[in-house]
């Protein structure tokens, strides 16, 4: 399909829409209600440092909702006030919050289900209006959405679509495109829709592989299955992997992205030399401010004096994960929690280590004077942070008053 001359033609629809409906004031209030918090506020005024009783909090200088998901979800809650009769649908989690997504069910916004790994479109009928949340849809899901006939409020950030826009010009020079994500995440099968032959690798291992075979030659049969569900269909290392661009999910790890471009960058130059490299090499810089800010300021607090450090997202959530990552990597005892409810009673806190399931810590709050390190995810509002460092005030028995 040609995905580029779709996407036009969808865009001039009248039944698409992909900003507000004028409805932006009075929504923000509503939003700054609801999400805002006048401590955390208050915390960034005092150069990101509180401390009550026996535990001062320190917060990262950057966190917490970026522009894009503000954007997204400030739409969805026009889309609700413009339409107030008609059945809302969303295609995904509008983004990977699990407060948000409970408010706009209270907003009678369904999301629509997935069963044994599909989501169930039948329950959208023609007339429907359905949201793209903020890291996009398939365009697959798109082109059905249209066929039957939904209007599309589409909040997809731009800086996605700037992804989709540098996997279009990789398939126009016929090259292949090296996406850096998680081959499961919703961005990430969205960007692969719009890309025509790619290969998604996870990390710097799984690309210095790549890189090892395009040198080397190797096992093909083994590169197949190791990348099995994350490559085009038909995919054929020996003849794929010869002119590439490099196109990443918005949320990954800025350094691995750029540590990846680099090495791919580099593997060409050896095998066909610098006149050449041009023919086969296209890069673009799509890593997202917010992703970068957020990462950078985790990088800053990694580096102070921290007894432990709590980590407020999504357990889906990409970006959390990655900012998790940083604090593991400096050995700091680190908690990824999606609320203040994980924080229980007792000392006890129920929580998500990387890349294992969920498991309760005891003890987790040490003696004495603490310095907790706190930021949280692009998908998190400030209130959510704020109920969690009221919560660990409370289980230190140092209750806040503001
Ligand atoms: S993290 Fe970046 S790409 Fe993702 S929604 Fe926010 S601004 Fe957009």
């Amino acid at each position: 399909m040609d995905t580029k001359a779709f996407k036009r033609s969808l865009q001039k629809s009248d039944n698409y829409h992909r900003k507000g409906f004028g409805h932006e004031t009075e929504v923000m209030g509503t939003m700054n209600t609801e999400y805002q918090s006048s401590l955390i506020q208050q915390i960034r005024e005092n150069n990101y440092q509180w401390q009550k009783g026996n535990v001062t909090i320190k917060l990262a200088e950057a966190f917490g909702f970026c522009w894009g998901v503000e954007r997204a979800v400030a739409m969805a809650y026009e889309t609700r006030q413009h339409f107030p009769q008609e059945k809302i649908w969303i295609t995904n989690e509008i983004i990977h919050n699990p407060s948000v997504n409970q408010r706009l069910l209270e907003m009678n916004v369904g999301f629509i289900e997935v069963i044994n790994g599909n989501k169930n479109f039948a329950v959208v009928e023609a007339g429907d209006v359905v949201i793209l949340p903020a890291f996009g849809a398939s365009v697959t899901e798109m082109q059905l959405l249209n066929d039957k006939g939904c209007t599309i409020v589409d909040t997809t950030c731009p800086w996605v679509s700037k992804v989709w826009n540098s996997v279009e010009k990789h398939k126009k020079k016929a090259h292949t495109s090296i996406i850096h994500g998680k081959y499961r995440h919703e961005e990430t099968v969205a960007t692969s829709s719009f890309a025509g032959t790619y290969l998604v690798v996870l990390n710097l291992k799984e690309a210095q592989y790549v890189c090892d075979y395009m040198l080397n030659g190797g096992n093909k049969e083994e590169f197949l299955d190791k990348f099995k569900n994350a490559h085009s269909q038909g995919f054929e290392p020996d003849k794929d992997l010869v002119r590439l661009g490099v196109a990443n999910q918005t949320t990954m790890l800025k350094s691995e992205t750029e540590q990846i471009g680099k090495l791919f960058e580099t593997t060409l130059l050896k095998k066909y030399g610098p006149t050449e490299l041009n023919e086969h090499f296209m890069s673009f810089n799509t890593i997202c401010d917010a992703t970068q800010e957020r990462q950078d300021a985790m990088l800053n607090l990694v580096e102070e004096d921290v007894d432990l450090m709590v980590v407020i997202g999504g357990f889906n959530s990409s970006n959390t994960t990655h900012l998790q990552e940083i604090s593991v990597e400096k050995s700091i005892p680190s908690y990824h929690i999606d609320s203040d409810q994980r924080i229980l009673s007792g000392n006890k806190i129920q929580h998500k280590p990387l890349e294992k399931e969920i498991e309760t810590k005891e003890n987790w709050l040490p003696e004495g004077k603490i310095v907790v390190g706190v930021t949280s995810g692009a998908s998190t509002p400030d209130k959510v942070v704020e109920e969690v460092i009221e919560r660990i005030f409370e289980e230190k028995n140092a209750r806040i008053l503001v």
